[in-house]
């Protein structure tokens, strides 16, 4: 999946925050988004899929995040909590996707996320075919509307900007990788 669809599930993560502790609300959206950005940051260096995805090792500070914020719910122990969530979570729905490939749609890459403490990769389910599919902006866009209606600023922002981006780079994916070339391998 494209990052953009990773950002917009963010507030979806912290919904339960909204729930039970709505003043922390925005800060778990906040901190799930920017979790949810972590992985890929892969892309900029190491490589992608593999340095920064760890779809078993980010749920051990999860777990006992998750536990803190319950127990002493406060800025810090939320923030950190959704923010571990969502990497985790991002490691793991990205098998899902398609595999990392210059062109996914031609080529069924079998790197869907690598699996550090196998030691191998996972294979990619393609539910979602590829980024930038059809599928994953129609995904990007039903996650975005909590994000959207049910939080305060700078929420809705962040998430109206990430579905731009997602249409946009959606639109052009086809198109990109000429330009992708040096950073896929
Ligand atoms: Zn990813």
């Amino acid at each position: 999946m494209m990052s953009p669809t990773h950002i917009v599930a963010g507030p979806v993560l912290a919904i339960p925050v909204l729930v039970f502790a709505p003043e922390l609300a925005v800060v778990a959206a906040v901190a799930a988004i920017c979790g949810g950005i972590l992985p890929d940051l892969d892309l900029l260096a190491g490589e992608h899929r593999k340095t920064l995805h760890f779809p078993l090792l980010y749920w051990i500070p999860t777990v006992p995040a998750v536990v803190a914020a319950v127990l002493a719910p406060a800025p810090a122990t939320v923030g950190a909590a959704l923010f571990f969530l969502a990497a985790a979570i991002h490691s793991i729905v990205d098998v899902f996707g398609g595999g990392y490939a210059l062109k996914p749609w031609e080529v069924r890459s079998k790197r869907g996320v690598y699996f550090h403490r196998g030691q191998r990769w996972l294979r990619p389910k393609r539910w979602i075919r590829y980024d930038g599919s059809p599928e994953d902006v129609g995904m990007a866009v039903l996650l975005a509307i909590p994000g959207l209606r049910w939080y305060a600023d700078p929420v809705p922002t962040l998430v109206a900007g990430a579905l731009v981006v997602a249409v946009v780079y959606a639109a052009l994916r086809k198109r990109l990788p000429p330009y992708l070339e040096p950073i896929v391998n």
